[in-house]
Formats: structure tokens, sequence, C-alpha cells
């Protein structure tokens, strides 16, 4: 059978196993003690004071943007380089989203794009800023947070591709990518292309402990085991009119409509496990992105590639070139299986129908008509890289 070398792939050792085959042996298969050790250890990692498991990264958007009280009739900036679920989120609230075009050196939202749109209306039409790490690259939400106080704006930071990025602010300081300083809220994901694989699994961090309760509610059902949020009086806890002495042990309330949005702790022990090596599966990344660089640097063909920087968390190692479905089926069949990130979102049909159209975001699409991106993960053997970098060079040659 031919050798296929995917663009991502998770890595699963004996200790990841063992994590996962201790849990089916205990008492708690959800709802135990492995979900709040995945919590602190991942808070302790990216540096913010709490952390939240839910079941997917698309149910930590749609929290993040519950929490943030987001309501039908209002606007949320996003950008059109991003996988769907970023924009998605605004509207399971029946918001609107309305994009801003990307920088074409970072690929990532543009914060002038942005500006735009906030000076073009009245003060409070946006509620919100959804920024992408995209790729791995950290957003300098320094900025963003500065501009965002101006126009009263909450930032959710989608950091799917980047558990482990940085980027330095004025103060020559390095922030690290959800640790709640410039965020209200930062979001993770952990499926298995993502930096640490849970099968399923994502994770909202922040600094605020009045969005951390409202989003552990949120997570399980809108529902309060917390005496002291009771609503209801203890006769009408209690079933009997007098009541007991306090409210009955088994009592809980339901405050809003929340969801079942729970991680179980089969998955957050596989996530435990995987964060152990995280911090060395970002440094591996790096080096194969600086090889990466290193081979690209220099080549005519390659018009934009994810230049190397080690504050880079290199979910995604991204090149822009010209012919890139021919580059495509040429690497495909060779087994070397790159995939494209993303087809932008304003020009899904489901978005078009919402009235977007070709042409409104030219450097989204002009990025997307030219970007292919490379296998990028831990494992990814030296030979294997050097054979996707000669058959490039082969194909252009
Ligand atoms: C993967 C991803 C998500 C969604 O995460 P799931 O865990 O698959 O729901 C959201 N945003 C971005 C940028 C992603 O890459």
């Amino acid at each position: 059978m031919k050798k296929i070398i995917p663009y991502g792939k998770q890595d699963i050792t004996q200790a990841d196993i063992d994590a996962v085959t201790e849990v089916l042996r205990s008492d708690y298969l959800t709802q135990g003690p492995r979900i709040e050790e995945f919590e602190n250890e991942f808070a302790a990692y990216v540096g913010s004071s709490y952390a939240v498991a839910v079941s997917n990264g698309t149910a930590a958007l749609h929290l993040s943007v519950m929490a943030l009280g987001l309501k039908p009739g209002d606007k949320v900036i996003t950008t059109p380089i991003t996988f769907a679920a970023s924009a998605n989120c605004v509207r399971y609230s029946g918001a609107e989203v309305v994009f801003a075009d990307i920088d074409p050196d970072t690929y990532l939202l543009d914060i002038n794009s942005v500006k735009k749109l906030l000076q073009s209306a009245p003060k409070g039409t946006y509620k919100g800023v959804i920024p992408v790490d995209f790729a791995g690259r950290a957003v300098d939400l320094e900025g963003l947070r500065e501009l965002a106080n101006e126009y009263d704006l909450w930032i959710i930071e989608d950091a799917c591709h980047a558990p482990g990025a940085s980027f330095i602010d004025s103060k020559e300081e390095k922030q690290l990518c959800g640790n709640g300083k410039f965020a209200d809220l930062t979001v993770f994901s952990f499926h298995p292309v993502k930096h640490i694989a849970c099968g399923e699994g994502g994770m909202i961090t922040t600094n605020n402990a009045k969005l951390f309760e409202s989003l552990m509610k949120l997570r399980t059902h809108g529902i309060t085991k917390n005496e002291p949020d009771f609503v209801n009086d203890v006769g009408l806890a209690s079933g009997i009119t007098e009541g007991g002495k306090g409210y009955p042990g088994w009592y809980m309330e339901m405050h809003e409509l929340g969801y079942n949005y729970r991680l179980t702790d089969m998955q957050c022990a596989l996530g435990l496990s995987q964060l152990r090596r995280a911090k060395t599966g970002v440094a591996r990344r790096r080096e194969i992105a600086k090889v990466y660089s290193e081979a690209f640097d220099d080549k005519d063909f390659v018009l934009g590639h994810s230049k190397y920087s080690k504050h880079h968390a290199y979910h995604l190692y991204v090149i822009e070139v010209n012919n890139r479905l021919g580059l495509y089926n040429y690497l495909r069949e060779r087994g070397v299986f790159a995939q494209i990130h993303y087809f932008p979102c304003h020009l899904m049909p489901y978005y078009q129908g919402l009235g977007y159209k070709e042409g409104d975001y030219p450097i989204s699409e002009k990025y997307y008509e030219r970007c292919i991106s490379l296998p990028m993960y831990p494992t990814l053997s030296e030979e294997d890289q050097e054979f996707v970098i000669n058959s490039i060079i082969e194909y252009f040659e």
C-alpha cells in the first residue's frame, strides 16, 4: 500500500491509552474528577484564572456568545479565513455576522478593516469581535483590545489553532493565547487534527469570574446546585410547606436555558495526558516550520508562506502558489495529502444566502486561490518532510 502523509495527525501513546483505561475502570465515566483536573492544568498551561471544558470547540463558541449576552439583531465581526464555526456561533444567537478582510502577510483579521467597519456605523452597532489565531499565529490582542474598548466590544478569541502560541506586547512581554488579559473569552478545540486530541472536545478560558460561573451553568442545562444561588424557598424545594432545616440534598435549580455540552471523564483523561506533551509538540512543530521556511524562503514559485516565528504554534503550515490545484493533485498522486484552509466563509452558500458575494473580501479571496497547507504534525519524520519539500520543488521545476 502506498504511504500516505496527511496534513495533520494525532499522536496517541501508551500513556494516553492507560489514562483512558483507568477512567473506564473507575466509578465515573462523566461528571467525575478528571474534568476539573483537565480544566486546572489547561488554565495553568495558558495562564488564565479559569477554564471550562465543553464537548467541542463549536460548543465553546456557542456558550461564549450566550454568556456575553448576544441577541438577535446584534452585529459581530470576524474573518472570512476560518472554519465556519467561528461565524456560525453568532448565527446560533440570531445575530448578524459581518466579515472584515485579512492582512495578506499574517492571514489574520486586519485590524484596519475592523476599524473601518466600526467607524462607518453608529457606536453600539457592533457588540463584539471574534479574531482567529489562524494556523497558530496569535492575533495581536493588545491593539484589538484598545479598539474594542473604544467601541465597547467584547472579544472572543478563537484560539482553536493556537494553544501554546503567543504575541509580544508593547512592553516586550510575552502574552500567551488564552491568558485572559485581553480577550473576554478564548476558545480551544480538541479535535484530533488540533494540537491536543480528545476525540471531540473544547475549552473556554477567561479571567472573568462572572463569565466563568455563567459558562459552568450553561454547559449543563442552565442548572445550578449552588445553594446561595437558589431562588425558590426551602418549603417548595423540600416538598413540604414548612420545609426542612435547609435545602434537601437532591435539590437543584434551572435558571436559564442551557445545553448538555459536557465533556466526559474519558475524554478529559486523554486531554490531560496529551496536555502533558503539548509543549514538546509545539516545539517539534516549530522545528518543522523552520525547515519549511528555509526551504521556501528563496523559491520564486512560493508567493507567500507561514514565515518562521518562535511564537507561532503551527497548527498549519501554509504556502501560497500559482497553479495550486495542479500542485494539490500532483502531491496527492504521490501520497502527500495537503489540504486547503479555508474556502472563504462568506462564499459558503449559506452566507451568500445572507447577502455576501464574490468580490466582497478581495484579499481573502486572493489568498484562497493560492493557499495550500502542507503536512504539519509532531510525528512527521525528517525523511517525510524532505519528500514533501522535494515533491513541491519537482512540481514547479
Ligand atoms: C476546529 C475549529 C473550530 C471548531 O472546533 P470543533 O471542536 O471541531 O467544534 C472552531 N474554530 C476553528 C478556527 C477551528 O479550527
